[in-house]
């Protein structure tokens, strides 16, 4: 892989480096502040993170999708935003540890607003944050500014779920793979094999194979193209980026 190629794969990582890179040119002490304050956040990231991803790897295998689907899902209703309500406000840790989580649920069938109620709740009214605000800022304020919140949440929650659409929300921060699956409906007959060879890639919905694109790896180019050769009514295409079958 060229360095251009890097580069257009990684296109924030490389705006932050030539800014850095400007100010450490220009202003060689502000770069210092800059340098100093990245690496306590680094830091920080360093400790919260892995526990978080143990936790998302943890909910992913032990809560079934359908369970998900059901409960957070576009038909879960208004008994879903409370839950998602309660699901933020008891969690605990930085809010961009929460993110990892959303995708995760998201991926698993949550609905774009219960996920917009368990980040904003996450962010605005987390338990520990009411006690504080209780004891310094007084009760009577505290239980207005919730109650308010909690209608602007769900307002927010409502018009995301119409201008957003989950799709580019599950694509967003995977990689580039040079493959492309693609699954005929027609061929499909939901034996199974591809997800039992690759649940990460692959699940069954109504009975028929469909592509997790968030979970494609590039690393994963050669098992994926197992699956196809597996597959027994040959239902899963895998073809190169620009046209041609792998
Ligand atoms: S292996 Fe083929 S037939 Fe079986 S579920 Fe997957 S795509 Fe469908």
């Amino acid at each position: 892989m060229t360095f251009t190629n890097v580069m257009k794969k990684n296109k924030l990582m490389a705006i932050v480096a030539s800014i850095y890179l400007i100010i450490f040119v220009l202003m060689p002490e502000k770069a210092a502040i800059a340098v100093s304050n990245s690496t306590y956040y680094l830091i920080e990231m360093v400790q919260i993170l892995p526990v978080i991803f143990l936790l998302t790897v943890a909910i992913e295998a032990l809560i079934p999708k359908e369970t998900i689907t059901k409960r957070l899902g576009e038909k879960s209703g208004f008994l879903g935003n409370i839950l998602s309500l309660l699901l933020g406000s008891l969690s605990a840790g930085p809010i961009y540890a929460a993110f990892p989580i959303s995708k995760m649920l998201l991926s698993k069938g949550a609905s774009v607003s219960n996920i917009v109620i368990i980040l904003s709740s996450w962010a605005v009214i987390k338990i520990p944050m009411l006690a504080n605000e209780a004891k310094f800022l007084g009760v009577s304020f505290m239980g207005v500014r919730w109650v308010l919140t909690v209608i602007a949440i769900l307002i927010m929650a409502w018009i995301t779920e119409k201008l957003v659409d989950k799709k580019d929300m599950l694509k967003a921060g995977t990689v580039e793979t040079d493959n492309h699956i693609a699954i005929n409906k027609d061929y499909c007959i939901g034996c199974g094999i591809c997800v039992k060879m690759m649940p990460q890639v692959y699940e069954i919905i109504d009975q028929k194979a469909h592509v997790i694109e968030a979970g494609i790896k590039p690393c994963d180019d050669a098992m994926i193209q197992k699956t196809a050769e597996k597959c027994p009514t040959h239902a899963i295409a895998v073809k190169r980026k620009g046209g041609a079958v792998a």
